[in-house]
């Protein structure tokens, strides 16, 4: 049977791996990525790896990056995570290490390709992937086709104005979802609490480390205050971004990953409210909100998934 290997780049750690065409996972690794030896150093040891799990049968190999990255000319353009990767023509280098196709897209729309193939996303052609954890991203297919729009700037769902005059946003706008519902802005808000001096456990707790979001949810099952309002309020943002989502593309499906889905059916039970609340014009009973079924393993099935995608395209 025809093999696949998969890799995916992170700003911690990358892990590649060896597929049946099926799905059956039958050998990977995970090294750290130590970003700050820079690309080259860190391109060796992917291909060092890479050639270790090739077999002769290998017909492909996918990539999941974080962006912003050129997916068609397989470029990536300097990633926040990735010090020193400006420009770097990750799919020659590795064509040309490894005789064999490769392809290339960004991390949240391989993950939105996984879930299509693997997870939650199977049996529906049109569809919405959301990633809620330290930041929000997402990626989007239609009719079976990941939508890359200009630039690959398509899908960036966590980037839509919520609240005209909101918390300023990594990408410069004010307001954004994911300055607002992100697990980096549930903890922010709470350390501006304890700044301000309002009571609440978070607190003490404090002293003992850095605030998270987690954090902030834990607080708030034990009857916190400030903790319920603040993890309540972004569930609420979270569903006025996910609505607004279904007004536009009426996806058949729509599937939320990432960190702060480990509060999973407290998340979905939101959501689905705000949704129904109100999306007017989507026949919202058509329109399922579920949780993603990959988990931690998304990675690498979604850098397989975009690889069997291309390799049929051809
Ligand atoms: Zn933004």
């Amino acid at each position: 049977m025809e093999r696949f290997l998969a890799l995916d780049i992170g700003g911690t750690k990358i892990a590649v791996g060896r597929f049946l065409r099926n799905g059956k996972l039958e050998d990977k690794k995970i090294f750290p990525t130590k970003a700050e030896r820079g690309y080259k150093k860190i391109l060796d040891e992917i291909v060092e790896n890479i050639k270790r799990l090739k077999t002769n049968d290998t017909v492909a190999l996918g990539i999941g990056c974080g962006g912003p990255l050129d997916s068609k000319e397989g470029v990536i353009l300097s990633p926040p995570n990735l010090p020193g990767w400006d420009n770097v023509p990750l799919k020659k280098d590795l064509e040309s290490a490894l005789n064999i196709p490769v392809f290339l897209d960004n991390d949240a729309n391989t993950a939105c390709l996984g879930e299509y193939y693997f997870g939650a996303g199977k049996g529906v052609r049109n569809l919405v992937y959301i990633t809620v954890s330290t930041g929000i991203g997402g990626g989007i297919i239609i009719d079976g086709k990941i939508l890359h729009g200009q630039r690959d700037s398509a899908g960036e769902v966590g980037h839509q104005t919520i609240i005209p005059d909101g918390p300023l946003c990594n990408c410069g706008n004010k307001g954004c979802l994911e300055a607002l519902a992100s697990g980096t802005a549930i903890a922010k808000r709470a350390k501006e609490a304890i700044l301000k001096g309002e009571d609440t456990i978070l607190r003490e707790w404090s002293k003992e480390g850095n605030i998270s979001a987690e954090l902030v949810r834990r607080a708030y099952l034990q009857g916190d205050k400030i903790s319920e309002k603040i993890w309540k309020d972004a569930l609420e943002y979270l569903g006025i971004g996910v609505g607004n989502i279904i007004t536009i593309i009426s996806p058949e499906r729509v599937i939320l990953g990432g960190g702060i889905m480990k509060a999973g059916e407290e998340v979905l039970e939101t959501v689905r409210r705000v949704v129904r609340e109100r999306v007017k014009l989507v026949p919202i009973d058509k329109v399922e909100i579920v949780l993603s079924k990959l988990g931690e393993e998304v990675g690498l099935y979604g850098a397989l998934a975009l690889a069997l995608t291309e390799m049929e395209a051809r």
